[in-house]
Protein backbone atom coordinates (compact mmCIF):
# COMPACT_ATOMS: atom_id res chain seq x y z
CA UNK A 1 0.00 0.00 0.00
CA UNK A 2 1.33 3.27 -1.26
CA UNK A 3 0.38 4.87 2.65
CA UNK A 4 2.08 2.17 4.84
CA UNK A 5 5.03 4.66 5.62
CA UNK A 6 2.74 7.36 6.90
CA UNK A 7 1.21 6.57 10.59
CA UNK A 8 -2.13 5.10 10.80
CA UNK A 9 -3.90 8.31 12.09
CA UNK A 10 -2.46 10.79 8.75
CA UNK A 11 -3.00 7.53 6.42
CA UNK A 12 -6.66 7.37 7.69
CA UNK A 13 -7.00 11.19 7.49
CA UNK A 14 -5.91 11.67 4.20
CA UNK A 15 -8.22 8.87 3.14
CA UNK A 16 -11.28 10.19 4.66
CA UNK A 17 -10.37 13.93 3.12
CA UNK A 18 -9.68 11.96 -0.08
CA UNK A 19 -13.38 10.28 0.25
CA UNK A 20 -14.95 13.98 1.10
CA UNK A 21 -13.49 15.23 -1.79
CA UNK A 22 -14.80 12.44 -3.95
CA UNK A 23 -18.42 12.68 -2.84
CA UNK A 24 -18.16 16.38 -3.14
CA UNK A 25 -16.69 15.86 -7.37
CA UNK A 26 -18.93 13.17 -8.41
CA UNK A 27 -22.24 15.28 -6.88
CA UNK A 28 -20.49 18.25 -9.00
CA UNK A 29 -19.40 16.48 -11.91
CA UNK A 30 -22.31 14.41 -11.82
CA UNK A 31 -24.52 17.36 -12.40
CA UNK A 32 -21.78 19.17 -15.40
CA UNK A 33 -22.01 15.39 -16.71
CA UNK A 34 -25.73 15.99 -17.01
CA UNK A 35 -25.94 19.55 -18.14
CA UNK A 36 -23.59 18.42 -21.20
CA UNK A 37 -26.01 15.78 -21.86
CA UNK A 38 -28.63 17.64 -22.45
CA UNK A 39 -26.93 20.56 -23.94
CA UNK A 40 -27.38 22.91 -21.22
CA UNK A 41 -24.89 25.61 -20.24
CA UNK A 42 -21.96 24.61 -17.61
CA UNK A 43 -23.22 27.06 -15.35
CA UNK A 44 -26.80 27.14 -15.98
CA UNK A 45 -28.27 28.60 -12.75
CA UNK A 46 -28.34 26.70 -9.35
CA UNK A 47 -29.52 22.98 -9.23
CA UNK A 48 -33.18 22.54 -9.92
CA UNK A 49 -35.95 19.82 -8.55
CA UNK A 50 -36.27 17.72 -12.08
CA UNK A 51 -39.93 17.01 -11.25
CA UNK A 52 -41.01 20.66 -9.52
CA UNK A 53 -38.44 23.24 -10.70
CA UNK A 54 -37.87 23.59 -7.05
CA UNK A 55 -34.29 25.83 -6.63
CA UNK A 56 -32.38 23.16 -4.09
CA UNK A 57 -31.13 25.33 -0.87
CA UNK A 58 -27.35 24.50 0.80
CA UNK A 59 -29.00 21.84 3.03
CA UNK A 60 -30.46 20.11 -0.26
CA UNK A 61 -26.82 20.29 -1.87
CA UNK A 62 -24.76 17.97 0.97
CA UNK A 63 -23.79 14.79 -1.36
CA UNK A 64 -24.95 11.28 -0.26
CA UNK A 65 -26.39 13.39 3.21
CA UNK A 66 -29.19 15.23 1.90
CA UNK A 67 -30.22 12.36 -0.29
CA UNK A 68 -30.08 10.10 3.02
CA UNK A 69 -32.05 12.39 5.27
CA UNK A 70 -34.43 13.35 2.70
CA UNK A 71 -34.90 9.52 2.17
CA UNK A 72 -34.53 9.87 -1.34
CA UNK A 73 -37.47 12.52 -2.05
CA UNK A 74 -38.04 15.92 -3.00
CA UNK A 75 -38.78 17.97 0.14
CA UNK A 76 -40.76 20.40 -1.68
CA UNK A 77 -42.89 18.17 -4.11
CA UNK A 78 -42.36 14.92 -2.33
CA UNK A 79 -41.05 13.21 -5.90
CA UNK A 80 -38.62 10.75 -5.86
CA UNK A 81 -34.69 11.80 -6.44
CA UNK A 82 -32.51 9.36 -8.69
CA UNK A 83 -30.77 6.63 -6.97
CA UNK A 84 -28.74 7.80 -9.83
CA UNK A 85 -27.54 11.23 -7.37
CA UNK A 86 -25.61 9.40 -4.75
CA UNK A 87 -24.84 6.24 -6.23
CA UNK A 88 -22.45 8.45 -8.35
CA UNK A 89 -21.12 10.13 -5.66
CA UNK A 90 -19.88 7.51 -3.60
CA UNK A 91 -18.27 5.70 -6.79
CA UNK A 92 -16.46 8.61 -7.44
CA UNK A 93 -15.49 8.36 -3.40
CA UNK A 94 -14.57 5.45 -3.91
CA UNK A 95 -12.68 5.49 -6.64
CA UNK A 96 -10.32 8.54 -5.33
CA UNK A 97 -9.75 6.40 -2.08
CA UNK A 98 -8.90 3.68 -4.22
CA UNK A 99 -6.35 6.00 -6.73
CA UNK A 100 -4.59 7.17 -3.47
CA UNK A 101 -3.80 3.76 -1.44
CA UNK A 102 -2.74 2.52 -5.37
CA UNK A 103 -0.53 6.04 -5.96
CA UNK A 104 -0.01 7.53 -2.65
CA UNK A 105 0.91 11.27 -2.67
CA UNK A 106 2.63 11.69 -6.23
CA UNK A 107 1.96 13.42 -9.27
CA UNK A 108 0.98 9.98 -10.90
CA UNK A 109 -2.04 10.25 -8.53
CA UNK A 110 -2.55 13.71 -9.85
CA UNK A 111 -3.03 12.46 -13.58
CA UNK A 112 -4.91 9.46 -12.07
CA UNK A 113 -7.83 11.51 -10.56
CA UNK A 114 -7.87 13.65 -13.85
CA UNK A 115 -8.14 10.81 -15.91
CA UNK A 116 -10.66 8.72 -13.58
CA UNK A 117 -12.78 12.08 -13.24
CA UNK A 118 -12.79 12.54 -17.10
CA UNK A 119 -13.65 8.57 -17.45
CA UNK A 120 -16.67 9.17 -14.98
CA UNK A 121 -18.31 12.81 -16.95
CA UNK A 122 -18.25 10.81 -20.22
CA UNK A 123 -19.47 7.34 -18.82
CA UNK A 124 -22.53 9.45 -17.37
CA UNK A 125 -23.06 11.59 -20.69
CA UNK A 126 -22.73 7.83 -22.78
CA UNK A 127 -25.18 6.18 -20.69
CA UNK A 128 -27.57 9.16 -20.77
CA UNK A 129 -27.08 10.35 -25.19
CA UNK A 130 -24.59 7.60 -26.26
CA UNK A 131 -21.97 10.07 -27.10
CA UNK A 132 -17.88 10.34 -25.72
CA UNK A 133 -17.86 14.28 -25.74
CA UNK A 134 -14.00 15.36 -26.76
CA UNK A 135 -13.09 17.52 -23.74
CA UNK A 136 -12.97 14.49 -21.52
CA UNK A 137 -10.82 12.99 -24.13
CA UNK A 138 -8.61 15.80 -24.47
CA UNK A 139 -8.18 17.27 -20.71
CA UNK A 140 -6.34 14.01 -19.54
CA UNK A 141 -4.80 12.97 -22.71
CA UNK A 142 -2.92 16.31 -22.83
CA UNK A 143 -2.24 16.13 -18.57
CA UNK A 144 -0.76 12.74 -19.70
CA UNK A 145 1.81 14.00 -22.37
CA UNK A 146 2.20 17.28 -19.93
CA UNK A 147 3.36 15.17 -17.21
CA UNK A 148 5.51 12.85 -19.18
CA UNK A 149 7.06 15.35 -20.95
CA UNK A 150 7.78 17.01 -17.75
CA UNK A 151 8.63 13.82 -15.81
CA UNK A 152 10.80 11.44 -18.53
CA UNK A 153 11.61 13.97 -21.85
CA UNK A 154 10.66 14.09 -25.42
CA UNK A 155 11.44 10.85 -26.65
CA UNK A 156 9.71 9.19 -23.79
CA UNK A 157 6.76 11.25 -24.73
CA UNK A 158 6.56 10.86 -28.75
CA UNK A 159 6.91 7.09 -27.80
CA UNK A 160 3.91 7.64 -25.81
CA UNK A 161 1.92 9.76 -28.52
CA UNK A 162 3.09 7.18 -31.18
CA UNK A 163 1.65 4.09 -29.32
CA UNK A 164 -1.72 5.93 -28.73
CA UNK A 165 -2.26 6.77 -32.23
CA UNK A 166 -1.04 2.70 -33.20
CA UNK A 167 -3.79 1.37 -31.03
CA UNK A 168 -5.80 3.65 -32.18
CA UNK A 169 -5.29 2.93 -35.85
CA UNK A 170 -5.04 -1.11 -34.98
CA UNK A 171 -8.53 -0.68 -33.40
CA UNK A 172 -10.17 1.26 -36.01
CA UNK A 173 -9.21 -1.10 -38.77
CA UNK A 174 -10.23 -3.86 -36.46
CA UNK A 175 -13.67 -2.35 -36.39
CA UNK A 176 -14.02 -1.48 -39.95
CA UNK A 177 -13.21 -5.12 -40.63
CA UNK A 178 -15.76 -6.47 -38.10
CA UNK A 179 -18.76 -3.85 -39.68
CA UNK A 180 -17.97 -5.21 -42.68
CA UNK A 181 -18.42 -8.68 -41.81
CA UNK A 182 -21.27 -7.99 -39.17
CA UNK A 183 -22.84 -5.75 -41.86
CA UNK A 184 -23.50 -3.21 -39.13
CA UNK A 185 -22.11 -1.11 -36.99
CA UNK A 186 -19.74 -2.88 -34.33
CA UNK A 187 -18.29 -0.06 -31.93
CA UNK A 188 -18.59 4.10 -31.66
CA UNK A 189 -16.07 6.24 -33.25
CA UNK A 190 -16.26 8.04 -29.39
CA UNK A 191 -15.39 4.04 -28.05
CA UNK A 192 -12.09 4.24 -30.47
CA UNK A 193 -10.66 7.58 -29.50
CA UNK A 194 -11.11 7.02 -25.69
CA UNK A 195 -9.40 3.47 -26.53
CA UNK A 196 -6.43 5.48 -28.56
CA UNK A 197 -6.58 8.05 -25.67
CA UNK A 198 -5.87 5.12 -23.05
CA UNK A 199 -2.68 3.59 -25.08
CA UNK A 200 -1.04 7.20 -23.87
CA UNK A 201 -1.66 5.75 -20.52
CA UNK A 202 -0.75 2.40 -20.38
CA UNK A 203 1.76 0.23 -21.70
CA UNK A 204 0.80 -2.11 -24.83
CA UNK A 205 0.50 -5.50 -22.29
CA UNK A 206 -1.54 -3.73 -19.85
CA UNK A 207 -3.62 -1.80 -22.52
CA UNK A 208 -4.64 -4.93 -23.96
CA UNK A 209 -5.56 -6.33 -20.35
CA UNK A 210 -7.83 -3.49 -20.22
CA UNK A 211 -9.81 -4.30 -23.32
CA UNK A 212 -10.25 -7.40 -22.95
CA UNK A 213 -11.88 -6.23 -18.86
CA UNK A 214 -13.50 -4.08 -20.87
CA UNK A 215 -15.27 -7.15 -23.38
CA UNK A 216 -15.99 -8.95 -20.45
CA UNK A 217 -17.41 -5.68 -18.16
CA UNK A 218 -19.58 -4.65 -21.38
CA UNK A 219 -21.08 -8.10 -22.24
CA UNK A 220 -21.92 -8.51 -18.48
CA UNK A 221 -23.65 -5.33 -17.99
CA UNK A 222 -25.34 -5.93 -21.02
CA UNK A 223 -26.85 -9.35 -19.78
CA UNK A 224 -27.44 -7.78 -16.65
CA UNK A 225 -29.62 -4.76 -18.03
CA UNK A 226 -31.25 -7.29 -20.68
CA UNK A 227 -30.15 -4.94 -23.45
CA UNK A 228 -31.27 -7.17 -26.85
CA UNK A 229 -29.27 -8.50 -29.57
CA UNK A 230 -28.37 -5.45 -32.10
CA UNK A 231 -29.52 -2.76 -29.89
CA UNK A 232 -26.53 -0.09 -29.38
CA UNK A 233 -25.21 -0.33 -26.00
CA UNK A 234 -22.66 2.03 -24.56
CA UNK A 235 -19.67 0.49 -24.09
CA UNK A 236 -17.55 4.17 -22.51
CA UNK A 237 -18.34 2.96 -19.54
CA UNK A 238 -17.53 -0.78 -19.51
CA UNK A 239 -14.21 0.82 -20.72
CA UNK A 240 -13.96 3.27 -18.18
CA UNK A 241 -14.35 0.80 -15.52
CA UNK A 242 -11.76 -1.53 -16.74
CA UNK A 243 -8.98 1.47 -17.09
CA UNK A 244 -9.96 1.86 -13.12
CA UNK A 245 -8.84 -2.08 -12.16
CA UNK A 246 -6.30 -1.67 -15.03
CA UNK A 247 -4.62 1.62 -12.83
CA UNK A 248 -5.19 -0.79 -9.92
CA UNK A 249 -4.23 -4.04 -10.48
CA UNK A 250 -2.94 -3.84 -13.86
CA UNK A 251 0.79 -4.46 -13.26
CA UNK A 252 0.35 -7.04 -11.11
CA UNK A 253 -1.75 -9.54 -13.33
CA UNK A 254 0.70 -8.60 -15.95
CA UNK A 255 3.92 -9.58 -13.87
CA UNK A 256 1.80 -12.53 -12.68
CA UNK A 257 1.04 -13.76 -16.50
CA UNK A 258 5.11 -13.30 -17.79
CA UNK A 259 6.25 -15.12 -14.58
CA UNK A 260 3.84 -18.24 -16.02
CA UNK A 261 6.31 -18.55 -18.86
ZN1 LIG B 1 -39.58 18.74 -6.27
Amino acid sequence: MALSPLPPFWAGYLMVLTALLGLVMGSALHCLSWRIAREEGWGSGRSRCAACGHTLGPGELIPLVSWLLQKGRCRHCGAPISWRYPASELTLAVVYVSLLLRFGITLELAQNLVLCSCLFCLSIVDLDVQLIPHRFLLIPALVRLGLCAWQEGLTQTGICLVRGAALGAVILLLVMLLDKVLGKPSMGGGDIKLLAMLGLFFPLMNWLLMVMLACVLGIAVALACGTKRGVAFPFGPAIAGAAWLTLLFGQEICSWYLGLF
